[in-house]
């Protein structure tokens, strides 16, 4: 190991805290976590000089690759004009020209103000604040509970995390949150009475954290139905699916579906700088004007980042240029095809589930039944499969599988080998 290698792993160990990480496990003498150093296109490379393929899209944000031209001269050429100014009581160039982007993707009349702000979590918070506030200043004080589906993520600061699903994250910080109810389906949602429910949350098309599940094609549109039959709220997030994940620019754009609220941010600056945004409608945007007090009281110091809106702007711009969204159906089908090659080649992957450029693979005993949680066995093939060059990581045994969007057919099928390779010496 390179001495600056160990020097850094060694100050990590004494002081830094890693996000849903055993500490204890990551600080053990015997751990030697990778230092990753730079990157372009998909692939990244270690301090040991190793070279990587991205397969999670580095937690799911990347777009067009690391270190790519165009958005890395957009930020240098705002870095030169300033790096931050506040957008309480100002504005700036790149913030207006990024939020007439935004809306531009959606019929005129429909989303039309952007809200911005640092991540998923905070678009989301956003989301449920405005959703609130809205009822308070529109005569429905009673309605001021959320509805989230089970085993559903959106975030976690305190409020986002009120509407996650998922019990080893969220339950014990369940009594401190939102009012929110969690259904499974449409169904069960339709047996609730909607009268004091401000909005129903969900992650369109795919539940990313619930090991990458679908919904049923058709399931987004009935819910946009049944809310608009009831006056209730769509928030959509679209934190991971957003951005050409699921095929087109927006997973919402599959069904037809125009949210309430849009929440985006993980490839917003095409997976650069952190960023978020919360797109709204004017019906929505009405509610806040008049007295004083019904403007909305919430905001971050570094709301509109002008290098995040310069990063934003360039990754829309690259998905002209390099005409990212035309060349998807190839992809997607060439991941259609090798998902199930490795299926058919390993008895241990019990399902592999797709929704355009994501994919969870999941892991199951020849007999069908779950590895035993302690074997960690998803984790073992991700530690398996950076020896072939492939980074990822599991949600619980399911691999995800998530490239970088500009990631050729080829370097799909070979990071699918990687993972074939690293199953095939880990488990069989
Ligand atoms: C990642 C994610 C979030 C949270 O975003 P952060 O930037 O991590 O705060 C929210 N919702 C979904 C669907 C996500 O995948």
């Amino acid at each position: 190991m390179r001495d600056d290698t160990r020097r850094w792993i060694e100050a990590d160990k004494a002081h830094c805290w890693h996000p849903f990480t055993r500490q204890g496990e990551w600080c053990a003498p015997d751990q030697e976590p990778l230092v990753l150093t730079h990157g372009t296109g998909p692939w990244l490379w270690d301090s040991e000089g190793r070279k990587y393929f991205d397969g999670n899209s580095s937690i799911w944000t990347n777009i067009h690759g690391h270190a790519h031209p165009v958005i890395n001269a957009a930020i240098r050429d705002q870095l030169d004009k300033t790096a931050h100014v506040s957008f309480l009581g100002f504005t700036h160039p790149l913030a207006a020209e990024l939020a007439v982007k935004l809306c531009g993707f959606f019929p005129p009349q429909t989303l039309e103000r952007v809200f911005f702000s640092d991540d998923g979590s905070t678009a989301v918070e956003c989301a449920l604040k405005m959703a609130l506030q809205y009822r308070q200043q529109s005569g429905e004080p009673g309605r001021t509970r959320f509805i989230a589906f089970a085993d559903g993520y959106h975030g976690d600061t305190l409020g986002a995390a009120s509407l996650g699903g998922i019990g080893r994250f969220f339950d014990r910080f369940r009594s401190h949150g939102y009012e929110c109810g969690h259904v499974r389906t449409l169904d069960e949602l339709c047996g609730l009475d909607a009268e004091t429910i401000a909005a129903v949350v969900i992650e369109p098309l795919i539940q990313g954290v619930n090991e990458m599940r679908p919904w049923p094609a058709g399931m987004l549109a009935e819910l946009r139905d049944w809310c608009d039959d009831r006056g209730v709220h769509l928030i959509l997030d679209e934190v991971m699916t957003g951005f050409g994940r699921t095929g087109t620019m927006f997973a919402c754009q599959r069904e037809n579906v125009i949210p309430d609220f849009l929440c985006l941010a993980k490839g917003l600056t095409g997976g650069t700088l952190p960023m978020a945004a919360t797109l709204t409608t004017d019906a929505v945007y009405q509610a806040f004007l008049g007295a004083p007090e019904r403007a909305f009281y919430y905001g971050h110091s570094y709301t509109a980042n002008p290098l995040g809106c310069a990063a934003a702007l360039a990754s829309l711009r690259v998905f002209d240029e390099e005409q990212t969204l035309a060349k998807l159906p190839e992809k997607i089908d060439r991941l259609r095809a090798g998902l199930s090659a490795l299926k058919a080649a390993h008895p241990v992957i019990r399902e592999v589930r797709q929704c355009g450029l994501i994919a969870g693979i999941e892991l199951r005993q020849p007999d069908g039944t779950r590895f035993p949680p302690e074997r960690r066995t998803g984790e073992a093939v991700c530690i398996a499969a950076r020896a072939h060059g492939l980074l990822t990581r599991p949600i619980l045994d399911t691999i995800v599988f998530m490239p970088p969007l500009c990631a050729t057919p080829d370097e799909i099928d070979s990071a699918l080998a990687a993972l074939h390779a690293a199953i095939s010496g880990d488990l069989e």
